[in-house]
Protein backbone atom coordinates (compact mmCIF):
# COMPACT_ATOMS: atom_id res chain seq x y z
CA UNK A 1 0.00 0.00 0.00
CA UNK A 2 1.19 3.41 -0.74
CA UNK A 3 0.79 6.42 1.72
CA UNK A 4 1.87 9.87 1.65
CA UNK A 5 2.83 11.13 4.84
CA UNK A 6 2.06 14.99 5.04
CA UNK A 7 4.19 17.03 7.73
CA UNK A 8 2.60 20.18 8.47
CA UNK A 9 4.51 22.92 10.74
CA UNK A 10 3.32 21.86 14.40
CA UNK A 11 5.33 20.28 17.26
CA UNK A 12 3.93 16.76 16.94
CA UNK A 13 5.54 16.66 13.84
CA UNK A 14 8.41 14.62 16.03
CA UNK A 15 6.04 12.20 16.56
CA UNK A 16 5.58 11.55 12.76
CA UNK A 17 8.92 9.59 12.18
CA UNK A 18 6.97 7.24 14.93
CA UNK A 19 4.28 7.50 12.36
CA UNK A 20 6.35 6.58 9.13
CA UNK A 21 8.04 3.36 11.12
CA UNK A 22 4.70 2.14 12.13
CA UNK A 23 3.60 2.32 8.44
CA UNK A 24 6.56 0.36 7.01
CA UNK A 25 6.24 -1.97 9.90
CA UNK A 26 2.84 -2.66 8.60
CA UNK A 27 4.48 -3.47 4.60
CA UNK A 28 3.36 0.31 3.45
CA UNK A 29 5.66 2.20 0.69
CA UNK A 30 5.95 5.71 2.23
CA UNK A 31 6.65 8.99 0.69
CA UNK A 32 6.99 12.06 2.68
CA UNK A 33 6.16 15.29 1.88
CA UNK A 34 5.77 18.66 4.28
CA UNK A 35 5.60 21.97 4.58
CA UNK A 36 8.25 24.95 4.84
CA UNK A 37 7.35 24.90 8.77
CA UNK A 38 7.41 21.51 9.34
CA UNK A 39 11.33 21.55 8.71
CA UNK A 40 11.68 23.83 11.44
CA UNK A 41 10.45 21.32 13.77
CA UNK A 42 11.76 17.74 12.00
CA UNK A 43 14.20 17.56 9.55
CA UNK A 44 13.77 16.41 5.88
CA UNK A 45 16.95 14.13 6.37
CA UNK A 46 15.30 12.40 9.64
CA UNK A 47 12.10 12.02 7.45
CA UNK A 48 14.35 10.80 4.25
CA UNK A 49 16.04 8.08 5.85
CA UNK A 50 12.90 6.63 7.96
CA UNK A 51 10.62 6.72 5.02
CA UNK A 52 13.66 5.24 2.25
CA UNK A 53 12.32 8.13 -0.18
CA UNK A 54 13.68 11.70 -0.83
CA UNK A 55 11.32 14.48 0.88
CA UNK A 56 9.53 16.81 -1.16
CA UNK A 57 9.12 20.20 0.19
CA UNK A 58 8.73 22.85 -2.71
CA UNK A 59 6.91 22.66 -5.70
CA UNK A 60 10.47 22.85 -7.35
CA UNK A 61 13.66 21.75 -6.17
CA UNK A 62 15.33 24.83 -5.59
CA UNK A 63 19.20 23.48 -6.39
CA UNK A 64 17.75 21.93 -10.32
CA UNK A 65 14.24 23.06 -10.80
CA UNK A 66 12.96 19.82 -11.10
CA UNK A 67 9.31 19.77 -10.52
CA UNK A 68 8.03 17.58 -7.40
CA UNK A 69 4.72 16.68 -8.87
CA UNK A 70 2.06 17.21 -7.05
CA UNK A 71 -0.54 15.64 -9.32
CA UNK A 72 1.94 12.15 -9.58
CA UNK A 73 2.45 12.35 -5.96
CA UNK A 74 -1.73 12.29 -5.12
CA UNK A 75 -2.02 9.81 -7.99
CA UNK A 76 0.56 6.93 -6.89
CA UNK A 77 -0.94 7.28 -2.74
CA UNK A 78 -3.47 4.88 -1.87
CA UNK A 79 -3.88 7.20 1.29
CA UNK A 80 -2.66 10.39 2.14
CA UNK A 81 -2.15 11.10 6.09
CA UNK A 82 -1.80 14.48 7.02
CA UNK A 83 0.11 14.60 10.61
CA UNK A 84 0.45 16.78 12.33
CA UNK A 85 -2.28 18.86 10.93
CA UNK A 86 -2.09 22.02 12.00
CA UNK A 87 -5.17 24.70 12.53
CA UNK A 88 -3.98 26.83 9.37
CA UNK A 89 -3.17 23.78 7.60
CA UNK A 90 -6.84 22.56 8.51
CA UNK A 91 -8.40 26.04 7.22
CA UNK A 92 -6.38 26.00 4.03
CA UNK A 93 -7.34 22.56 3.11
CA UNK A 94 -11.18 23.54 4.14
CA UNK A 95 -10.94 26.54 1.55
CA UNK A 96 -9.25 25.01 -0.90
CA UNK A 97 -5.97 26.97 -0.90
CA UNK A 98 -2.76 25.49 -2.87
CA UNK A 99 0.54 27.44 -1.68
CA UNK A 100 2.68 25.27 -1.01
CA UNK A 101 3.57 21.43 -2.53
CA UNK A 102 1.15 19.87 0.97
CA UNK A 103 -1.77 21.70 -0.25
CA UNK A 104 -1.61 20.90 -4.08
CA UNK A 105 -1.13 17.66 -3.10
CA UNK A 106 -4.25 17.29 -0.80
CA UNK A 107 -6.49 19.38 -3.95
CA UNK A 108 -4.99 16.78 -5.96
CA UNK A 109 -5.63 13.45 -3.90
CA UNK A 110 -8.42 11.31 -4.96
CA UNK A 111 -7.67 8.60 -2.33
CA UNK A 112 -8.77 8.77 0.81
CA UNK A 113 -7.27 11.43 3.23
CA UNK A 114 -6.63 10.92 6.69
CA UNK A 115 -6.22 13.85 8.78
CA UNK A 116 -4.76 14.10 12.62
CA UNK A 117 -5.09 17.43 14.59
CA UNK A 118 -2.56 18.96 16.41
CA UNK A 119 -2.61 22.45 18.49
CA UNK A 120 -3.09 24.17 21.42
CA UNK A 121 -6.29 23.42 23.17
CA UNK A 122 -7.62 26.23 22.61
CA UNK A 123 -6.86 26.83 18.63
CA UNK A 124 -9.01 23.76 18.70
CA UNK A 125 -11.99 24.19 20.78
CA UNK A 126 -12.11 27.78 18.70
CA UNK A 127 -15.17 27.98 16.16
CA UNK A 128 -13.51 28.88 13.28
CA UNK A 129 -11.14 25.16 13.42
CA UNK A 130 -14.22 23.26 15.02
CA UNK A 131 -16.00 24.91 11.45
CA UNK A 132 -13.17 23.37 9.21
CA UNK A 133 -12.81 20.15 10.70
CA UNK A 134 -16.58 19.58 10.48
CA UNK A 135 -17.03 20.62 6.54
CA UNK A 136 -13.93 18.75 5.96
CA UNK A 137 -15.76 15.41 7.62
CA UNK A 138 -18.53 16.17 5.54
CA UNK A 139 -16.25 15.09 2.49
CA UNK A 140 -16.89 10.87 2.45
CA UNK A 141 -13.16 10.47 1.42
CA UNK A 142 -11.80 12.51 4.84
CA UNK A 143 -11.40 10.83 7.71
CA UNK A 144 -10.32 12.87 11.08
CA UNK A 145 -8.60 11.22 14.20
CA UNK A 146 -9.48 13.07 16.78
CA UNK A 147 -6.92 14.69 18.91
CA UNK A 148 -6.25 13.64 22.32
CA UNK A 149 -6.60 15.54 25.24
CA UNK A 150 -3.30 15.86 28.24
CA UNK A 151 -0.31 17.76 28.18
CA UNK A 152 0.35 19.98 25.41
CA UNK A 153 3.76 21.80 24.58
CA UNK A 154 2.08 25.07 25.63
CA UNK A 155 2.43 23.49 29.25
CA UNK A 156 -1.56 23.13 29.20
CA UNK A 157 -3.34 20.41 29.16
CA UNK A 158 -6.63 20.02 27.05
CA UNK A 159 -8.05 18.14 23.90
CA UNK A 160 -5.11 18.98 20.93
CA UNK A 161 -2.89 15.83 21.61
CA UNK A 162 -2.48 14.28 18.15
CA UNK A 163 -3.33 10.53 18.29
CA UNK A 164 -0.51 8.00 18.76
CA UNK A 165 1.33 7.25 15.76
CA UNK A 166 0.20 3.41 16.39
CA UNK A 167 -3.41 4.13 16.06
CA UNK A 168 -2.98 6.97 13.12
CA UNK A 169 -1.23 4.14 11.19
CA UNK A 170 -3.97 1.39 12.11
CA UNK A 171 -6.61 4.06 11.66
CA UNK A 172 -5.04 4.62 8.17
CA UNK A 173 -5.10 0.98 7.00
CA UNK A 174 -8.50 0.89 8.31
CA UNK A 175 -9.54 3.99 5.93
CA UNK A 176 -7.89 2.44 2.79
CA UNK A 177 -9.22 -1.52 3.42
CA UNK A 178 -12.00 -1.84 1.00
CA UNK A 179 -15.67 -2.69 3.17
CA UNK A 180 -16.73 -5.89 1.93
CA UNK A 181 -18.30 -6.95 4.93
CA UNK A 182 -19.99 -3.60 4.96
CA UNK A 183 -23.70 -4.26 6.79
CA UNK A 184 -23.21 -7.40 7.97
CA UNK A 185 -24.13 -8.07 11.16
CA UNK A 186 -21.90 -10.65 13.35
CA UNK A 187 -21.71 -11.69 16.84
CA UNK A 188 -18.72 -13.41 18.27
CA UNK A 189 -18.17 -14.57 21.97
CA UNK A 190 -14.79 -14.15 23.07
CA UNK A 191 -12.33 -15.38 26.34
CA UNK A 192 -12.65 -17.49 28.60
CA UNK A 193 -15.69 -17.64 31.06
CA UNK A 194 -15.69 -17.84 34.39
CA UNK A 195 -17.94 -19.92 36.71
CA UNK A 196 -17.96 -18.81 40.43
CA UNK A 197 -17.57 -20.91 43.53
CA UNK A 198 -18.12 -18.28 45.80
CA UNK A 199 -17.69 -14.23 45.34
CA UNK A 200 -14.18 -14.59 45.48
CA UNK A 201 -13.55 -17.92 43.85
CA UNK A 202 -14.20 -19.42 40.04
CA UNK A 203 -13.58 -22.11 37.85
CA UNK A 204 -12.18 -20.80 34.79
CA UNK A 205 -9.05 -21.86 32.22
CA UNK A 206 -6.89 -19.96 30.06
CA UNK A 207 -7.94 -18.47 27.54
CA UNK A 208 -6.67 -15.30 26.32
CA UNK A 209 -9.36 -14.04 23.82
CA UNK A 210 -6.24 -13.02 21.59
CA UNK A 211 -7.84 -14.57 18.60
CA UNK A 212 -11.29 -13.63 19.29
CA UNK A 213 -10.36 -10.35 19.15
CA UNK A 214 -8.02 -10.23 16.39
CA UNK A 215 -11.24 -11.84 14.70
CA UNK A 216 -13.27 -9.34 15.89
CA UNK A 217 -10.61 -6.70 14.68
CA UNK A 218 -9.98 -7.91 11.74
CA UNK A 219 -14.08 -8.73 10.81
CA UNK A 220 -14.60 -4.71 11.74
CA UNK A 221 -11.79 -3.40 9.18
CA UNK A 222 -14.03 -5.26 6.72
CA UNK A 223 -16.81 -2.50 7.44
CA UNK A 224 -18.90 -5.54 9.53
CA UNK A 225 -21.10 -4.57 12.78
CA UNK A 226 -19.60 -6.61 15.49
CA UNK A 227 -21.05 -7.05 18.76
CA UNK A 228 -18.48 -9.07 20.97
CA UNK A 229 -19.87 -11.59 24.12
CA UNK A 230 -16.34 -11.04 26.11
CA UNK A 231 -15.75 -13.42 29.30
CA UNK A 232 -12.15 -12.75 30.55
CA UNK A 233 -9.45 -11.88 27.98
CA UNK A 234 -5.84 -10.96 28.92
CA UNK A 235 -6.53 -8.43 25.45
CA UNK A 236 -8.51 -5.80 25.00
CA UNK A 237 -10.44 -4.45 22.04
CA UNK A 238 -9.47 -1.33 19.95
CA UNK A 239 -11.55 1.30 20.46
CA UNK A 240 -10.46 2.44 16.73
CA UNK A 241 -12.78 -0.39 15.52
CA UNK A 242 -15.98 0.41 16.93
CA UNK A 243 -16.80 -3.19 18.13
CA UNK A 244 -20.05 -3.34 20.98
CA UNK A 245 -18.74 -5.29 23.45
CA UNK A 246 -21.06 -6.88 25.90
CA UNK A 247 -19.15 -8.21 28.90
CA UNK A 248 -20.45 -11.92 29.99
CA UNK A 249 -18.57 -13.65 32.81
CA UNK A 250 -20.18 -16.94 32.93
CA UNK A 251 -21.88 -19.30 30.18
CA UNK A 252 -24.94 -18.34 31.73
CA UNK A 253 -24.70 -14.16 30.76
CA UNK A 254 -22.69 -15.44 27.62
CA UNK A 255 -26.20 -17.55 26.64
CA UNK A 256 -28.59 -15.00 27.67
CA UNK A 257 -27.07 -12.71 25.67
CA UNK A 258 -26.49 -14.77 22.74
CA UNK A 259 -29.83 -15.80 22.74
CA UNK A 260 -31.52 -12.17 22.53
CA UNK A 261 -28.97 -11.05 19.73
CA UNK A 262 -27.97 -14.36 17.21
CA UNK A 263 -31.91 -14.02 15.82
CA UNK A 264 -30.83 -10.65 14.38
CA UNK A 265 -27.18 -11.33 13.27
CA UNK A 266 -25.88 -12.62 9.87
CA UNK A 267 -23.28 -14.74 11.21
CA UNK A 268 -22.09 -15.78 14.48
CA UNK A 269 -18.27 -17.06 15.41
CA UNK A 270 -18.13 -19.31 18.71
CA UNK A 271 -14.66 -18.65 20.15
CA UNK A 272 -15.11 -18.51 23.05
CA UNK A 273 -13.90 -21.36 25.35
CA UNK A 274 -16.58 -21.60 27.57
CA UNK A 275 -16.55 -23.69 30.77
CA UNK A 276 -17.93 -26.84 30.46
CA UNK A 277 -18.78 -27.32 34.08
CA UNK A 278 -20.31 -24.48 36.08
CA UNK A 279 -20.45 -24.91 40.14
CA UNK A 280 -24.05 -26.69 41.19
CA UNK A 281 -24.39 -24.21 44.29
CA UNK A 282 -22.40 -21.40 44.06
CA UNK A 283 -22.05 -19.29 48.09
CA UNK A 284 -22.79 -16.20 48.89
CA UNK A 285 -20.16 -15.58 51.35
CA UNK A 286 -16.94 -16.45 51.30
CA UNK A 287 -15.91 -20.31 51.97
CA UNK A 288 -14.04 -20.47 55.09
CA UNK A 289 -10.64 -22.08 55.00
CA UNK A 290 -10.22 -25.22 57.13
CA UNK A 291 -7.96 -28.39 56.72
CA UNK A 292 -10.47 -30.77 55.25
CA UNK A 293 -11.01 -31.64 51.47
CA UNK A 294 -13.39 -30.15 49.92
CA UNK A 295 -16.44 -31.12 47.34
CA UNK A 296 -17.75 -29.15 45.10
CA UNK A 297 -20.40 -30.34 42.65
CA UNK A 298 -20.12 -29.15 39.00
CA UNK A 299 -23.34 -29.28 36.64
CA UNK A 300 -23.04 -29.16 33.07
CA UNK A 301 -22.68 -25.58 31.43
CA UNK A 302 -25.56 -24.61 28.25
CA UNK A 303 -23.43 -25.32 25.05
CA UNK A 304 -24.00 -22.14 23.41
CA UNK A 305 -22.65 -22.99 20.31
CA UNK A 306 -25.47 -26.04 20.04
CA UNK A 307 -28.15 -23.67 21.01
CA UNK A 308 -27.30 -21.00 18.52
CA UNK A 309 -27.36 -23.57 16.20
CA UNK A 310 -30.99 -25.50 16.57
CA UNK A 311 -32.00 -21.80 15.99
CA UNK A 312 -29.82 -20.67 13.07
CA UNK A 313 -32.37 -19.97 10.23
CA UNK A 314 -31.88 -20.38 6.29
CA UNK A 315 -28.80 -17.53 5.36
CA UNK A 316 -27.07 -17.56 8.37
CA UNK A 317 -23.78 -18.82 9.30
CA UNK A 318 -22.36 -20.40 12.53
CA UNK A 319 -18.55 -20.98 13.14
CA UNK A 320 -17.00 -22.93 15.58
CA UNK A 321 -13.90 -23.41 16.79
CA UNK A 322 -12.00 -26.84 17.93
CA UNK A 323 -9.29 -27.10 20.52
CA UNK A 324 -8.10 -30.06 21.11
CA UNK A 325 -4.69 -31.73 22.74
CA UNK A 326 -5.18 -35.22 20.35
CA UNK A 327 -2.51 -35.38 17.48
CA UNK A 328 -3.66 -33.89 14.70
CA UNK A 329 -5.27 -36.62 12.41
CA UNK A 330 -7.78 -37.98 15.60
CA UNK A 331 -8.13 -34.13 16.15
CA UNK A 332 -9.21 -33.41 12.48
CA UNK A 333 -11.94 -36.47 13.58
CA UNK A 334 -13.24 -34.62 16.81
CA UNK A 335 -13.71 -31.15 14.49
CA UNK A 336 -15.53 -32.87 11.88
CA UNK A 337 -18.10 -34.75 14.90
CA UNK A 338 -18.36 -30.45 16.07
CA UNK A 339 -18.90 -29.52 12.75
CA UNK A 340 -21.90 -31.90 12.49
CA UNK A 341 -23.42 -32.30 16.00
CA UNK A 342 -22.89 -28.29 16.62
CA UNK A 343 -24.52 -27.14 13.26
CA UNK A 344 -21.77 -24.74 11.89
CA UNK A 345 -21.22 -24.03 8.59
CA UNK A 346 -17.03 -23.94 9.48
CA UNK A 347 -15.00 -24.64 12.20
CA UNK A 348 -11.62 -23.50 13.22
CA UNK A 349 -9.38 -26.63 14.40
CA UNK A 350 -5.88 -25.81 16.34
CA UNK A 351 -4.39 -28.51 18.49
CA UNK A 352 -2.27 -27.91 21.00
CA UNK A 353 0.15 -31.49 19.99
CA UNK A 354 0.92 -28.43 17.00
CA UNK A 355 3.84 -26.56 18.48
CA UNK A 356 2.92 -22.88 18.86
CA UNK A 357 -0.71 -23.41 18.76
CA UNK A 358 -3.25 -22.88 21.72
CA UNK A 359 -3.60 -20.75 24.46
CA UNK A 360 -0.74 -18.85 25.36
CA UNK A 361 1.41 -18.84 22.14
CA UNK A 362 1.25 -15.52 19.93
CA UNK A 363 1.30 -17.87 16.93
CA UNK A 364 -1.53 -20.34 16.19
CA UNK A 365 -1.66 -22.97 13.54
CA UNK A 366 -5.00 -24.12 12.29
CA UNK A 367 -7.23 -25.63 9.55
CA UNK A 368 -10.45 -24.30 8.44
CA UNK A 369 -12.87 -27.63 7.99
CA UNK A 370 -16.59 -27.44 6.51
CA UNK A 371 -19.24 -29.79 5.30
CA UNK A 372 -17.40 -29.78 2.03
CA UNK A 373 -13.59 -29.28 2.24
CA UNK A 374 -10.22 -29.08 4.47
CA UNK A 375 -7.72 -26.08 4.55
CA UNK A 376 -4.57 -26.51 5.91
CA UNK A 377 -2.67 -23.37 6.83
CA UNK A 378 0.77 -22.72 7.79
CA UNK A 379 1.97 -21.54 11.42
CA UNK A 380 1.19 -17.59 11.64
CA UNK A 381 0.94 -14.92 14.16
CA UNK A 382 -2.43 -14.80 15.75
CA UNK A 383 -3.28 -11.15 13.92
CA UNK A 384 -2.51 -13.19 10.42
CA UNK A 385 -4.69 -16.34 11.41
CA UNK A 386 -7.34 -14.10 11.95
CA UNK A 387 -7.06 -12.17 8.65
CA UNK A 388 -7.03 -15.82 7.17
CA UNK A 389 -10.41 -16.49 8.72
CA UNK A 390 -11.85 -13.32 7.89
CA UNK A 391 -10.78 -13.67 4.60
CA UNK A 392 -12.30 -17.36 4.68
CA UNK A 393 -15.63 -16.34 5.85
CA UNK A 394 -15.95 -13.15 3.54
CA UNK A 395 -14.58 -15.04 0.47
CA UNK A 396 -15.78 -18.47 0.65
CA UNK A 397 -19.18 -18.53 3.42
CA UNK A 398 -21.36 -15.62 2.64
CA UNK A 399 -23.04 -15.28 -0.65
CA UNK A 400 -22.96 -12.18 -2.27
O1 LIG B 1 -15.97 -27.24 24.09
P1 LIG B 1 -16.09 -27.69 22.65
O2 LIG B 1 -14.82 -28.24 22.10
O3 LIG B 1 -17.30 -28.53 22.39
O4 LIG B 1 -16.29 -26.29 21.85
C1 LIG B 1 -16.52 -26.27 20.47
C2 LIG B 1 -17.21 -24.99 20.08
O5 LIG B 1 -18.43 -24.82 20.83
C3 LIG B 1 -16.45 -23.71 20.26
O6 LIG B 1 -16.76 -22.92 19.15
C4 LIG B 1 -17.00 -23.13 21.56
O7 LIG B 1 -16.93 -21.70 21.56
C5 LIG B 1 -18.45 -23.59 21.53
N1 LIG B 1 -19.00 -23.84 22.87
C6 LIG B 1 -20.05 -23.07 23.35
N2 LIG B 1 -20.60 -23.34 24.58
C7 LIG B 1 -20.12 -24.35 25.33
C8 LIG B 1 -19.05 -25.13 24.89
C9 LIG B 1 -18.51 -24.83 23.64
O8 LIG B 1 -20.47 -22.13 22.68
N3 LIG B 1 -20.67 -24.60 26.51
Amino acid sequence: MNIIVAITGGIAAYKTASLVRELIKLNCNVKVIMTKAAKDFISPLTMATLSQNPVAVENFDPENGAWNSHVSLAEWADALVVAPATANSIAKMNLGIADNLVLCTYLSARCPVIIAPAMDLEMFKNPATQRNINSLRENPKIHIIEPTSGFLASGLSGKGRMAEPKDIAQFTINAVTPKTMKGKKILITVGGTSENIDPVRCISNHSTGKMGVAIAHNLAKLGAEVTMLKAKTTVNVDPIYNVNVIETISADEMLAQAKTLYPNVDIAIFAAAVADYKVENPQSQKIKHTDKACNIALVPNPDIALQMGMLKREGQINVGFALETAPHSEAVTYAKEKLEKKNFDAIVLNTLADQGAGFAANTNKINIITHAMQLDFELKSKDDVAADIVKFIDTQLLKK
